[in-house]
C-alpha cells in the first residue's frame, strides 16, 4: 500500500492546478477590488521628506548605497498611457560625504562630478516609457500598477497558497524574462513587490518595492510609506502623499523615442549598440590611449599590455579588448587594473573575467568581486554568462609596480579617502601622467569653482606623500588637467 501513495500524490497534484491558477485571479480581483485599482487612472505621490540612496556608489565594498537627505519628492503615474514621470530633490548633507553617486558634471547646473555635491538642491527627473520593459517594470513596482501589470499578464499569473499570517505572493513573467512578485496582505493590500533585473557588475540583482500606512482616499487604497532597495540595501524611503487624478499625471505622454530621460545618478551608462565603428581612441603619449566614455586606458609594454579601467558594460569593455588587441597586435593583456569598485567604474570586469584576464584591484575589494564576479546573469546573459569562468584576481595593498624595465608604471593605494575604500590611482612615471577617479572633478574654463572638497584634498595629499612628480593629471570620466589646477582646489579655504 505504501507503494502507491506516491502515485496518488501526482494525481492530487494534476488535479490541484486548475484550482491554484483560478485562486490566482480570484486573488489578484479580490486585490484590484480592494485597493480600488480599477477607478484609478493617474496618480501623483509626493513627499516633502525622506531619503534617497545611489545605487553601485558605496562608501566601500558590500557597504550600504550613499544616502542624501530628498526635501522634495514627486511620483506621477498615467496607468492608461503607460508613462511614469520621478523627480527628485535631493540635498548632500552627510558631513563628510562617504562614497559616491554626485552624478557626472552637468555644465547647466554646473553639479556633478564630486561630493560634496554643489550650488545648492539637485533635481533627478526620469520619465519612463512602460512600454518598454524597463518602463514597465519601473511602473509595476508601484502597488496599482502591480495588480494592473499582473491583469494584462494574467495568462502567466500564479499565487501561492495564504501563509498563516494570510498573506499570499502572486506572481507574473513579462518580456520573456521578468518575473514580477507581489506580496497580498490579508486584507488584498499590496504589501511589496519585487522583480530581479540586469545589472553590469552585480549580474541578476533583486530590485523590491515595500508598501505600507495605508490611506483610503476616494475608495482608493494608497500607501503613505515606501521604501525601494536593490541589492538589499535601501534606494529610496520616502512618506508619501497620494493624488488620484492629479492633472499633472493624467497629461502625461509618452517620451519620444531616444528621450531616455536619465537622471544625474552615477548608475551605469547604457551600453552602446553592438557593431558599432571602431571607439574613440587618442594617444596621450607613445603607447599610452584614452578611450572616450568613461575611459579605459591602455599602455603598450614592450611583451605584454595592460588595460586601466573596465567602466561601463560587458559589451563596452568587450570593444576595449578588441581595442587593445589592434593597437597592440599579438601582446597578451597582462592586466585589466580596476580604480575602484563603484559600478559605472567596474560594469566591465565581467567581461575581463570571461577573457580570462588577471584583475589587479585593491585587496579589499577582492573578496566582494569573488562573490560579484561569480553571480549569474541570466536576465541579459553577457560575455561571462556565454562563457563562464573563475575569476582571476590579483590585490595590491599599497604599490604595485609594473615595468619591462623600460617604460614604469605605478599603482598606488590612494589612503583614507571617503569616495571608496580601496581606490587605487595609476602613474605613469616617465611621462609624468597620473589616472584618477572620481578624486578631482574637471570643470570648463567659465565654471564657478568648486567649494573645498575633502576627497580632493586628500588625493593631494597622498600625492605629495608618495612624492609623485605629478605634471597633468589623466581623468577616468574624461579630459585632462595641468597638476596646478588640483593644488588650486586642494587649497581652497574651507571649515
Ligand atoms: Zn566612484
Ligand atoms: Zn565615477
Amino acid at each position: 500500500m505504501r507503494r502507491c501513495l506516491p502515485v496518488v500524490g501526482v494525481l492530487i497534484t494534476l488535479l490541484w492546478v486548475p484550482s491554484i491558477a483560478q485562486d490566482a485571479r480570484g486573488a489578484l480581483d479580490a486585490a484590484i477590488a480592494a485597493m480600488g485599482a480599477s477607478n484609478l487612472h493617474a496618480v501623483e505621490y509626493t513627499a516633502v521628506k525622506g531619503n534617497q540612496y545611489a545605487l553601485g556608489q558605496a562608501p566601500g565594498p558590500g557597504k550600504p548605497w550613499p544616502r542624501f537627505t530628498v526635501t522634495q519628492y514627486s511620483m506621477r503615474i498615467n496607468y492608461d498611457a503607460l508613462v511614469m514621470r520621478e523627480q527628485t530633490t535631493r540635498i548632500d548633507d552627510e558631513k563628510p560625504p562617504r562614497g559616491g553617486g554626485a552624478g557626472g558634471y552637468n555644465p547647466e547646473s554646473q553639479q556633478g562630478g564630486i561630493r560634496p555635491i554643489p550650488f545648492g538642491p539637485n533635481v533627478i527627473t526620469t520619465l519612463r516609457n512602460g512600454q518598454t520593459p524597463d518602463g514597465a517594470l519601473q511602473i509595476w513596482l508601484t502597488p496599482h500598477g502591480f495588480l494592473k501589470g499582473a491583469a494584462a499578464n494574467a495568462a502567466t499569473l500564479t499565487a501561492t497558497p495564504r501563509d498563516r499570517n494570510g498573506s499570499l505572493s502572486l506572481s507574473f513573467k513579462a518580456f520573456e524574462k521578468y518575473t514580477v512578485t507581489g506580496t497580498l496582505t490579508r486584507d488584498n493590500l499590496v504589501e511589496r513587490v519585487r522583480t530581479t533585473v540586469a545589472h553590469p557588475l552585480y549580474g541578476d540583482s533583486v530590485i523590491e518595492t515595500q508598501f505600507s500606512g495605508y490611506q483610503d482616499v476616494g475608495g482608493v487604497k494608497f500607501p503613505s510609506r515606501m521604501i525601494q532597495r536593490q541589492g538589499g540595501f535601501p534606494l529610496l524611503d520616502v512618506a508619501l502623499t497620494a493624488q488620484p487624478g492629479a492633472a499633472a499625471a493624467a497629461a502625461l505622454t509618452v517620451p519620444a523615442p531616444g528621450a531616455r530621460g536619465r537622471g544625474q545618478g552615477e548608475g551605469p551608462a547604457p551600453a552602446p549598440a553592438q557593431g558599432t565603428a571602431r571607439l574613440t581612441t587618442r594617444e596621450l603619449a607613445p603607447g599610452f590611449w584614452a578611450i572616450a566614455g568613461i575611459q579605459s586606458f591602455i599602455i603598450d609594454f614592450r611583451d605584454f599590455v595592460v588595460v586601466v579601467e573596465a567602466p561601463a558594460s560587458p559589451a563596452r569593455m568587450e570593444e576595449v579588448l578588441a581595442e587593445a588587441r589592434l593597437l597592440a597586435p599579438g601582446k597578451p593583456i597582462r592586466y585589466v587594473v580596476n580604480s575602484h569598485q563603484h559600478a559605472d567604474h567596474s560594469g566591465g570586469l565581467r567581461a575581463a573575467v570571461a577573457a580570462g584576464l588577471t584583475i589587479l584591484t585593491h585587496e579589499v575589494n577582492v573578496p566582494f568581486y569573488n562573490t560579484m564576479l561569480r553571480n549569474p546573469a541570466t536576465i541579459e546573459p553577457d560575455a561571462l554568462a556565454r562563457n563562464p569562468r573563475a575569476p582571476i584576481l590579483e590585490g595590491v595593498a599599497d604599490k604595485k609596480v609594473i615595468t619591462d624595465g623600460t617604460r614604469v608604471v605605478e599603482v598606488h593605494h590612494v589612503r583614507g579617502n571617503l569616495h571608496s575604500e580601496g581606490l587605487l590611482m595609476v602613474y605613469l612615471t616617465k611621462e609624468r601622467m597620473l589616472i584618477q577617479a572620481d578624486l578631482f572633478s574637471p570643470r570648463q574654463a567659465e565654471a564657478k569653482p568648486l567649494p573645498w572638497s575633502t576627497i580632493t584634498a586628500n588625493f593631494y595629499d597622498n600625492i605629495r606623500r608618495l612624492k609623485l612628480d605629478v605634471a597633468q593629471m589623466v581623468h577616468v570620466h574624461g579630459g585632462t588637467d595641468p597638476f596646478d589646477k588640483l593644488v588650486a582646489a586642494a587649497n581652497l579655504p574651507h571649515e
